[in-house]
């Protein structure tokens, strides 16, 4: 029996997502055909713009350890675009903290904030990573399921149901993984509204705030006044909009003794984020050609969530799914489908054996009547797994039937 592990792990279960990506590269490698639309991480390359700000920031010597908070150039360049995308509201890029990914500043936002007897409040289906590191905090996670007739969404009455004397925190993520729902602006205002009243922290996730299907970006806490935003701490990063996964790049604006905590907190952990890659985000949040770049993969995720909903609204009429208007993902209901009893757990491991095709069981997320599909996967890849989930669908159908 190996000897235990600390307490701060006791709840700690590795992530899903990644877990089930690692299985599907371990089945190609082993020569198995697997269509992956599992994993949230966009198909395109890294636009050249920035990729060369990077290997051009490694040429130059770029290469000793960066300033902790994160160089001042992709601070003022992050605090820039944040305010173009809210009408030329003031960013100020001396409360932006530049971390390893979002998941990072997610994490220290979470241990600046939340401790033990903390409750936090997390809209569910939630991404996988939310209650494990609200777990790391000693805190404890609580989730607020959302309404299915409102694309799975929670209301600040929902909050309000769930919420004691311990609420401390409510974590949102809009666009929404893994439901591909987005927040209006009148919904984020009640939800900040309920928020201040209640004296809660929102720590809001808007990784994927660009990829958003209606005219312009999607709505995001720094839309609403200034009194709103006291005790928010909105996330961001380049992986999501600017296809660049790898580099590992996020940050986080908090208010400025949050700042000073979560820097401090940064400085004992990592020394600040990889510094070349700071360049090379520095070139995404500011050089226009990069713009250009991420509309045109924007563009490439619309045609396909068009494709995909219609696909599924003529194919398989019977499935219901929440509508996408942003992110990448298309969550759909699967209960029932492979058995009386069964949800995505029973669907995702018979579509791996019989199709070959990866998806995410909704029990990642906190509810297994569904399951996610990721439409970050390249064209072809994306219609020959289509094909198959509805062919697998319709055969379960006709089984049923029989
Ligand atoms: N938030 C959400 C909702 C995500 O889906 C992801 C995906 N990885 C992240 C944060 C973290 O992204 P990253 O660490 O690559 O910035
Ligand atoms: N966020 C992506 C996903 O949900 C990437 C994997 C992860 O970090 O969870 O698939």
């Amino acid at each position: 029996m190996p000897e235990p592990l600390s307490l701060n792990l006791v709840h700690l279960k590795p992530s899903e997502t990644i877990a089930i990506s690692a299985e599907t590269k371990r089945r190609r490698a082993a020569g198995e055909e697997v269509f992956d639309l599992s994993l949230g991480e966009p198909d395109f390359d890294t636009p050249p713009v920035a990729a060369q700000a990077g290997i051009q920031a490694i040429q130059k010597g770029m290469t000793h350890y960066p300033p902790n908070p994160g160089i001042p150039e992709l601070r003022h360049a992050i605090a820039a675009n944040l305010s173009k995308l809210s009408g030329d509201r003031p960013v100020n890029p001396d409360q932006i903290l530049v971390s390893s990914g979002s998941k990072h500043s997610l994490f220290n936002a979470c241990f600046t904030l939340f401790g033990p007897n903390d409750q936090v409040l997390i809209p569910a289906p939630a991404w996988v990573s939310y209650p494990q590191i609200v777990h790391l905090c000693r805190a404890e996670p609580v989730l607020v399921p959302g309404d299915i007739e409102w694309g799975l969404k929670v209301s600040a009455k929902d909050l309000d149901k769930h919420s004691t004397t311990r609420t401390r925190g409510l974590i949102l993520c809009s666009p929404c993984n893994p439901t591909g729902a987005v927040y209006t602006l009148a919904e984020l205002r009640s939800i900040a509204e309920w928020a201040k009243k209640n004296d809660v922290w929102i720590i809001a996730d808007e990784i994927y705030r660009r990829i958003n299907y209606g005219a312009v970006a999607a709505p995001s806490f720094l839309d609403l006044p200034d009194d709103l935003l006291e005790r928010t701490v909105v996330i961001c990063g380049a992986s999501k909009a600017y296809a660049m996964t790898g580099w590992r790049i996020g940050a986080a604006l908090a208010p400025p003794h949050v700042f000073k905590g979560m820097a401090a907190l940064q400085s004992h952990t990592t020394t600040g984020a990889n510094h070349p890659a700071q360049w090379a985000s520095a070139a995404a949040f500011a050089d226009e050609r990069v713009e250009a770049d991420v509309l045109r993969m924007v563009s490439a995720f619309r045609t396909r969530r068009d494709r995909l909903v219609e696909r599924f609204r003529t194919e398989v009429p019977g499935v219901e799914f929440v509508e996408p208007h942003g992110a990448f993902y298309f969550f759909f209901r699967v209960d029932g489908l492979t058995g009386p009893k069964e949800g995505g757990a029973a669907f995702c491991a018979r579509l791996m054996t019989e199709e070959g095709v990866a998806l995410v069981p909704g029990a990642a997320f906190g509810d297994d009547r569904w399951v996610r599909l990721s439409y970050a996967a390249a064209d072809k890849e994306l219609d020959a797994g289509v094909d198959r989930i509805l062919r697998f669908i319709k055969r379960l159908a006709a089984a049923r039937a029989a």
